[in-house]
């Protein structure tokens, strides 16, 4: 499985600026030097506690109107399913899941979550009811308490305690020399790349949000660490309908169901042993 499900960096980007609202939305869409505006419908309407059913109903899109980078994708989630996505790089995997919170409305076609198109929602809940965790973690130069409480401000202290334990944190904390206090960042401990990872599933315990999406790391962990991520990935996605740009056989493995995409197109929709019987590009791909 290797070379093919590479990363997909720009989303990292997203992840740590569009809690901060719409200016985090703006540098981020600076970022991808676009000059898209998405605004609250008047109609919108917040919502909270949805289940996390999602259908993606006939989506195209292009970031520039001569090259479309999905065609016509038509594709069912369940509330608390994991899917896993998988293709060659370039074929619109992080697009897709941009388009989820809104980063870039579909040119044509219809996003649903439970039924209600996104455009009902404000931006704002929306993207609350949203987690990501990628690959590249932003932190803040303050203490990793701060940098766990980012996930929901206001988060009690046994709160950013539990979250910290979920995501494996604990056994790091305990050895830093002011625990929670210590400074992370270009003003103090520099964490490792798991552990940098392990901050951004801390945050995503806290904001709790019924939909997930993760941009699994491509670098290469000792594997100690990555039997912890995984498993406070694996905690995390419990219950919560989770979304996967996934580069590990182990995690494709252990999906629900893998959408196969290539040229901007659901090509192979299935769990992993009915893909590789049926002989396609998910067999190439995996093979
Ligand atoms: P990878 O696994 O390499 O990240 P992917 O399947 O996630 O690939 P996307 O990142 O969604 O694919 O890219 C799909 C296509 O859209 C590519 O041709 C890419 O170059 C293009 N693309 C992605 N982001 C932008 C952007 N911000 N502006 C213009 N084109 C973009």
């Amino acid at each position: 499985v290797g070379v093919f499900f590479r990363p997909l960096e720009k989303i990292a980007a997203v992840i740590e600026t569009y809690p901060k609202g719409i200016a985090g939305f703006r540098r981020y869409l600076a970022l991808l030097d676009t000059e898209a505006e998405i605004a609250d419908a008047a109609h919108a309407r917040p919502v909270t506690a949805l289940r996390g059913e999602i259908a993606f109903d006939r989506v195209s899109f292009g970031y520039d109107a001569t090259r479309p980078v999905l065609q016509d994708v038509s594709l069912s989630i369940a509330a608390g399913e994991t899917v896993a996505f998988v293709g060659p790089s370039g074929a619109g995997k992080t697009t897709l899941l941009a388009l989820l919170p809104r980063f870039y409305d579909p040119d044509s076609g219809m996003i649903r979550i439970d039924g209600q198109p996104l455009a009902a929602m404000t931006l704002e809940s929306l993207r609350s009811q949203i987690g990501i965790v990628s690959q590249d973690v932003f932190l803040f130069g303050t203490s990793l308490r701060d940098n766990i409480a980012y996930g929901r401000l206001g988060a009690s202290e046994a709160e950013i305690v539990a979250a910290a334990d979920k995501a494996q944190l604990s056994a790091l904390i305990a050895a830093l020399p002011e625990g929670l206090d210590t400074l992370v960042g270009e003003r103090g401990v520099m964490l490792s790349g798991g552990q940098k990872q392990r901050v951004a599933i801390a945050r995503a315990f806290l904001k709790n949000p019924p939909i997930l999406i993760l941009d699994e790391a491509t670098s290469a962990l000792d594997s100690e660490t990555e039997r912890e991520i995984q498993a406070a990935l694996e905690a995390l996605s419990v219950g919560r309908t989770t979304l996967v740009i996934a580069h590990r056989l182990g995690t494709i493995r252990a999906a629900d169901r893998i959408v196969v995409m290539e040229n901007g197109r659901v090509q192979e929709i299935g769990a992993h042993a009915a893909l590789l019987r049926q002989g396609g590009l998910y067999a190439r791909l995996a093979g």
